[in-house]
């Protein structure tokens, strides 16, 4: 079973081949198993899990089931999930059991699918390598001495190990994106505002966007079927006649017109990332689409841009930790002034500080015109490269990262060179466009290479096309990690 698919688990449940409830025992003994070696996830209630399972055969049984009814899906721990512990990753909620659901957790529910487990994430979803959780760092399943990627390693880890068949993430930079390519899964980051971030705990509001992570292009399109749709608690929620994600998986590639930024191919890519990404697009080729080579001139100051723009976000929506309403409070105080300064001392951890105080430096009065105003028109012309580019291409192609997964401790030392892993997927967020990572190769070292796929604003059907279609043509995306078999 674990080797199945959402798709393949989706057709067995409807087939009776068996129950959700001996699917979702199947997992949990998995996790249960494999919990230490990865540290996937914060929390696990098998209890919960095992009741929706029952509900989930129970609906199957009256006629009602959906296509995930029943299917099990790891949430990741920035999901508020009512009755579930939901930590973000950090100290500071690390006794927060939420009184409310997600509008992505409240899709699930709807859908009938079974709630896995809170998977493990940087705190707060800042860090690029899963080793600023509170909960310790996530281990790759392809080589235990190295990061899963981040923000969202808990759920890619999860998803490669077969701990879960798909999972949940966000990406605000890359969360996505960058730990599904380092996992060897596939990972979607949606247009902004598809998906509710209603009960997701914010990190850059204006930048992060809930999406899936699966094995196949085809079960990241059945999850955002599910997962995509208006929600008016979301001021930024889209309101659009809904799509079938699904509806266009078959749809010949002849013709399509494939971007390649050539920032993208440039100094600082390795070249074993480069050759996988090479071989990726010469199949693209085999598929009959035709490759122009285009420009994103202002993609090097995507970096710059957004670590200026994400902490000031940050650092006000981090404002509401400060131990009076919920989460974490200080045990020892003497007045209202130290008990918020010691929580938040206490609760946070050194990145989520850091962005802290570059928030509040680059919105302070004298400092806010120079760089959080300037960084912002940055971003309108990070976005027009992208609208250029569109005139020419249907879609953009390239590495999702810099290189393969690094060692645990690696980078930890040395915040720009963390900052830097996320190079080729920032500039999408400042955009607001959607970004896909599939596998496409290994390193010499065994380690997956991602491709990432960007489409311009709301193209997730045809960008699920591509990955499908290349997913028919090659099995990169069937390898497993050996001992996760
Ligand atoms: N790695 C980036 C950061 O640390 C992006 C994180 C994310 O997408 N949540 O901010």
């Amino acid at each position: 079973m674990q080797l199945a698919t959402v798709k393949e688990l989706s057709d067995g449940l409807a087939a009776r081949k068996f129950s959700s409830a001996e699917l979702v025992q199947f997992y949990i003994s998995r996790i249960n198993r494999l919990q230490n070696s990865y540290n996937c996830f914060i929390s696990v209630d098998e209890a919960r899990s095992m009741a929706q399972a029952r509900a989930a055969d129970a609906l199957r049984a009256a006629g009602k089931a959906q296509p995930l009814t029943g299917v099990p899906v790891a949430q990741k721990d920035i999901f508020c999930t009512q009755g579930w512990l939901t930590t973000c990753g950090s100290k500071m909620l690390s006794n927060f059991v939420s009184p409310y659901d997600a509008h992505v957790i409240e899709c699930f529910n709807r859908a009938g699918a079974v709630n896995l487990g809170k998977t493990n994430m940087d705190e707060f979803a800042m860090g690029s390598s899963n080793e600023t959780s509170f909960y310790g760092p996530v281990r790759n399943p392809w080589d235990g001495e190295r990061v899963p990627g981040g923000s969202s390693g808990g759920s890619a880890a999860a998803v490669a190990a077969r701990l879960a068949p798909a999972a949940t993430g966000t990406d605000t930079g890359g969360s996505i994106r960058q730990p599904a390519a380092l996992t060897g899964i596939c990972g979607l980051k949606p247009t902004y505002g598809l998906v509710s971030r209603y009960g997701m705990i914010a990190f850059a509001s204006s930048l992060d966007q809930g999406g899936p992570m699966a094995r196949s292009a085809e079960d990241l399109g059945l999850m955002l079927n599910v997962m995509a749709g208006f929600d008016a608690r979301d001021s930024t929620s889209l309101q659009r006649a809904s799509t079938d994600y699904l509806g266009q998986l078959a749809r010949p590639l002849a013709g399509l017109r494939i971007g390649l930024p050539r920032e993208f191919f440039a100094d600082g890519v390795s070249p074993q990332v480069a050759s996988a990404v090479d071989a990726a697009i010469a199949e693209y080729r085999k598929l009959g689409c035709t490759v122009v080579e285009i420009s994103l001139p202002n993609m090097g100051l995507s970096v710059p841009v957004y670590y200026v723009l994400a902490p000031a976000e940050a650092s006000s929506n981090l404002s509401r930790f400060d131990g009076v309403r919920y989460g974490y409070r200080a045990a020892d105080y003497d007045n209202l002034e130290q008990m918020y300064e010691r929580t938040r001392a206490e609760g946070f951890g050194a990145e989520v500080k850091r962005r802290i105080l570059i928030g509040a430096y680059v919105l302070s009065h004298g400092y806010y015109d120079a760089y959080y105003i300037r960084a912002q028109k940055l971003r309108r012309l990070i976005a027009q490269d992208f609208a250029e580019a569109f005139k020419q291409c249907d879609l953009i192609m390239g590495p999702t990262t810099p290189s393969t997964a690094f060692k645990i401790g690696e980078k930890s030392g040395d915040p720009v060179q963390m900052y830097l892993s996320d190079i080729y997927t920032i500039a999408v967020n400042l955009a607001g466009l959607p970004g896909l990572s599939i596998p496409c190769g290994f390193d010499g070292g065994g380690l997956p290479v991602g491709l990432q796929v960007i489409g311009n604003y709301f193209s997730e059907a045809r960008m699920l096309n591509a990955a499908h279609q290349y997913q028919l043509a090659t099995d990169w995306h069937q390898r497993v990690p050996s001992g996760c078999e």
